[in-house]
């Protein structure tokens, strides 16, 4: 059995999650931890998730809990916070959230000397497929197209543009031979001027309750090409979440993504 700790466990992710693990074999919920004071500290988290009592209150911290895998999806801070603490006792770890920045990523990278991590910013399988997909498309298409971004999430997301579009611009250029922090253009206004060729350009759209919709457009003279990704539930992250904390109880330290995991590499 696999012991999984679940922090941010009232927030969307951190629901979804509790609700999967009830559903998955050889796991199960065994801590669940929110942001001290917040309204959710003593409630049972099988109940805040809807699929009944599970015996598991959330707590407000991760002191003296056991477990195998944390699953965290909740924002920049408190990953980072958890991160130390998992480091510190030799715990797995599985990182959803996005929005963390360099120094951030840095320290992630760093912790994975002591500890087994993966950190993708998108746990979907279909996505990760999507990111291979760019790769080829990005090589065969080259220097010919004008690429654009365009990604749609809900209204409460933080961090724009989403990870996972900062991921596919990555892809794209790294297949290009772009430099990222050079050609990537976020958003327009005003006299924006003539699009330099080597630009990829990112738009992003806040509305409703959309999950996540992301379109890589590839457009050339006469042609365009569109890779989309939607997806229609959170379900499909904490199942990717799920699938990559079975996968790192194979692993003692070091840093994965989903390409690891799913042996797209
Ligand atoms: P959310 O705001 O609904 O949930 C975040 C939860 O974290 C909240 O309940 C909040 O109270 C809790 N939290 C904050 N600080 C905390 C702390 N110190 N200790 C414990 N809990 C704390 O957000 P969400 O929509 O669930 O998304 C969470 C993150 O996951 C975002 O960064 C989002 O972009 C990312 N995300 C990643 C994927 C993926 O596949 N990698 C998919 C969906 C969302």
């Amino acid at each position: 059995m696999i012991d999984i700790a679940v922090t941010g466990a009232a927030g969307r992710m951190g629901r979804t999650l509790v609700e999967a693990c009830t559903r998955e074999e050889g796991m199960r919920l065994v801590a669940a931890v929110e942001r001290p004071g917040g309204a959710s500290i003593g409630a049972d988290a099988g109940e805040l998730a809807g699929v009944g009592k599970l015996g598991v209150a959330i707590r407000a911290g991760l002191n003296g809990l056991d477990f195998d895998v944390l699953i965290d999806f909740t924002q920049p801070e408190s990953t980072l916070a958890v991160l130390e603490h998992c480091r510190k006792h030799k715990k797995r770890m599985i990182i959803g959230t996005t929005g963390i920045d360099d120094a951030g990523r840095q320290r992630i990278a760093d912790a994975a000397r002591d500890m087994a991590i993966v950190h993708a910013p998108n746990m979907s399988v279909g996505v990760n497929l999507c990111f291979r997909l760019l790769e080829t498309a990005a090589r065969i298409l080259g220097d010919e197209v004008d690429v654009e971004i365009i990604e749609a999430h809900h209204r409460y997301k933080a961090d724009a543009p989403s990870g996972t579009a900062l991921k596919m611009g990555e892809v794209v250029a790294q297949a290009l031979g772009r430099d990222l922090k050079e050609w990537g253009v976020y958003g327009r206004r005003g006299i924006s001027g003539e699009r330099a060729r080597k630009v990829i350009g990112f738009s992003s759209i806040r509305a409703g309750d959309i999950v996540g919709d992301h379109t890589v457009l590839f457009a050339g003279g006469g042609e365009r090409v569109e890779i989309t990704h939607r997806a229609e539930s959170r379900a499909t992250f904490a199942h990717g979440a799920l699938r990559a904390a079975r996968w790192l109880m194979g692993r003692k330290t070091g840093l994965y993504d989903m390409q690891d995991v799913l042996g797209l590499r």
